[in-house]
């Protein structure tokens, strides 16, 4: 999710730019190399490049299913980066040859944040993930960080905006006022990176290779012979999550002023998204994961919730109840009810056209009609476009949202749905209609970079010719629908959901990302959630699991004390199971295939210690291991043919 945060705010921020005519050079990859990499790949048994293929694969998808809009995408173990970090070096040399020299590191180096917390033997916690940092001892080639403090200084004094936000800003400041050391861009402990230019012993420090991506990306070569798209250079934007600030706002700028290279103009750090106030992060196992929510609520639902909820800058709390709570609220019944209620009635009303303005003259504007105008007026529609250009998204949002109000407001003050009834109101009414959908379109157009794909739907529907990205966003004003205009069929944009039961299709595919493996081995299980299952279990082809991995699944012999139907969940049964120290509650999916007295008495296999569940308001402590028969899945418990004692392990 931190990954899909990040990618969200610069497609937010490219689609914006785009609609403000800007040409955008939108670069994101995959940083591939270092030691966490080539150990991760180890512990798998399979190569480092078998593992960044599979990994950016990942990537890949998921910017697909997110809707992410990239001009460039970079993988740093590609030959034409390999070829842009030596040159970088090479250049740098060549310029300051006194910035890179060869010299004994002894230090404290955390390899899963890629960051060298100490510069001493002691040992020494990373700050960042808390896990004791490994004893790194070699010699290395030295970037003389520690001439560039005052270039730095002077730089940030020259650009206040340099870092956003403000207070991010101030703490890389202190941190390079405090006097800076010189930093190790070379390893010879590891194989996988990209080797020294003349010195293959050395391979690039995976900061100094992912930082130089960014120009690689846009044709830089060695600044003599640089693509076409490398006039995209200097990037305007930067932008990253707060824990990588000071890769992007102190080490990157000095290495590419040692190099001779321009200077991206602004670093935009994000907060993190906590989730129970703890930072997510994959080894710690509190992920929450993209694909899930985009399957159930769509695309559109998550991007919105992750701009609205979070003030920018700080970090934001993730909650999955908070989500659906807003997806209904503001996208079912706000934006989504807005459209199918001023499209439908111009079906109904109009005959399926865009109705005549009947625009009054601005001296006999009356109450309604001009509160309306008011809300849609040139100031705070730029102000909407302020919010964007300031990154302060929650406030885009709301503002936004602020004017869908409005516009439900006059219909319910209006009541075209009345006016309809009386042929001597035909103008008003044809005035109301007029005015409800120009507003619409012009609220479609404003949150299109923040949700592209309803806002489209919106767009057609409104019988709009061309694509709503090619809108002009800065040039947006209140009577740009065309009279006479074609509507489409009314379609719904944002189904309402029912918040139970979203929550857990969202939950029970978290849980098979989580645990693929146990997932599998329980897909059965899994139908016994009633949870929307076979949502491709499967863990990938030819992943493979330890004994460890295994022996984490506690399977123990149950004997069925009691079994009853749960009224309103026509899969469901509760199933007392005795396993041998305790009766265990179970819910499972399996009253498609057994009545529940069928069940009484039958030994079957139990998952102990599968984390308690909350189904239609029961908890489910455990879990009954089935085959799934046949085309339809159908439950068929897995039992002991001889006798065995209730608690009895299985392995
Ligand atoms: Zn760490």
């Amino acid at each position: 999710m931190g990954s899909a945060y990040t990618t969200i705010v610069c497609d937010v921020i490219a689609r914006y730019k785009r609609m403000c005519g800007y040409d955008v050079a939108y670069v994101t990859g995959t940083d591939e190399h270092g030691v966490n990499i080539e150990r991760a790949a180890e512990k798998q048994g399979i190569s480092p490049a078998e593992l960044v293929e599979r990994n950016q694969k990942i990537f890949l998808d998921l910017w697909k299913l997110l809707g992410i809009q990239y001009t460039h995408f970079i993988r740093t173990t590609e030959t034409r980066h390999a070829r842009a970090v030596q040159n970088l070096v090479r250049r740098t040399l060549r310029r300051s040859p006194e910035a890179i020299y060869k010299s004994k590191y002894e230090g404290r180096y955390c390899i899963y944040d890629n960051l060298y917390v100490g510069d001493t033997p002691e040992p020494a916690d990373c700050p960042t993930c808390g896990r004791p940092a490994e004893l790194v001892s070699e010699e290395n080639y030295f970037f003389r960080l520690s001439a560039y403090q005052g270039k730095l200084l002077d730089l940030y004094a020259k650009n206040p905006q340099f870092v956003v936000p403000d207070f991010r800003f101030n703490e890389v400041k202190s941190f390079v006022e405090s006097g800076l050391r010189d930093l190790s861009i070379s390893r010879k402990s590891i194989k996988w990176g990209i080797p020294w230019p003349d010195d293959p012993e050395h391979v690039f420090y995976v900061w100094y290779d992912a930082l130089t991506a960014y120009i690689t990306a846009i044709g830089f070569v060695d600044g003599q012979h640089d693509g076409p798209d490398f006039r995209c250079w200097p990037a305007d934007i930067h932008a990253m999550g707060k824990e990588i600030i000071r890769f992007h706002a102190v080490y990157w700028p000095a290495f590419l002023m040692a190099a001779g290279v321009e200077l991206p103009k602004q670093i935009v750090a994000h907060g993190w998204l906590l989730f129970e106030q703890e930072k997510m992060s994959k080894s710690k196992g509190n992920v929450a994961y993209a694909e899930p929510i985009v399957k159930v609520l769509g695309n559109d639902a998550l991007r919105y919730y992750l701009l609205r909820e979070t003030v920018f800058g700080h970090d934001g709390n993730f909650s999955r109840d908070a989500l659906i709570t807003r997806y209904n609220a503001d996208l079912a019944n706000g934006l989504g009810n807005l459209a199918s209620r001023v499209v439908t009635m111009i079906r109904d009303y109009c005959g399926g056209v865009v109705p005549d303005a009947h625009t009054p003259h601005p001296q006999t504007v009356h109450g309604n009609h001009a509160d309306l105008i008011a809300q849609f007026s040139f100031g705070h529609l730029s102000e909407i476009r302020g919010f964007y250009d300031r990154f302060e998204y929650a406030n885009v949002t709301e503002r936004i949202w602020n004017l869908i109000g409005a516009v439900d407001k006059y219909l319910v003050l209006e009541k075209p749905w009345a006016l309809a009834t009386s042929p001597a109101q035909r103008e008003s009414l044809e005035r109301v209609l007029y005015d409800a959908a120009d507003s619409l379109r012009v609220i479609a157009a404003l949150s299109h970079p923040v949700i592209p794909d309803a806002t489209h739907r919106i767009w057609e529907q409104l019988g709009q010719a061309g694509k709503l990205a090619d809108v002009r966003i800065d040039q947006l004003q209140r009577g740009g629908l065309e009279p006479g205009t074609r509507i489409r069929r009314p379609e719904g944009v944002f189904p309402r959901v029912d918040k139970a039961e979203a929550s857990e299709r969202i939950e029970a595919m978290e849980q098979e990302i989580r645990n693929p493996a146990a997932a599998a081995a329980a897909s059965a299980g899994q139908a016994a959630g009633g949870s929307g299952a076979g949502a491709g279990a499967a863990p990938a082809p030819g992943a493979k699991i330890t004994i460890e991995d295994f022996a984490k699944i506690e399977l123990r012999a149950g004997v069925v004390k009691s079994a009853e139907r749960i009224q309103g969940a026509d899969k469901l049964l509760k199933v007392m199971v005795d396993i041998g120290d305790e009766v265990r509650q179970v819910l499972a999916g399996i009253a498609p295939s057994y009545a529940p007295e069928e069940l009484v008495g039958r030994k079957v296999v139990v998952v102990t210690n599968l984390a308690p569940r909350k189904m239609r308001g029961l908890e489910s402590n455990g879990m009954l291991l089935a085959g799934s028969a046949g085309p339809d899945g159908k439950a068929v418990l897995c039992t002991f043919t001889e006798d065995i004692a209730p608690g009895s392990k299985v392995k």
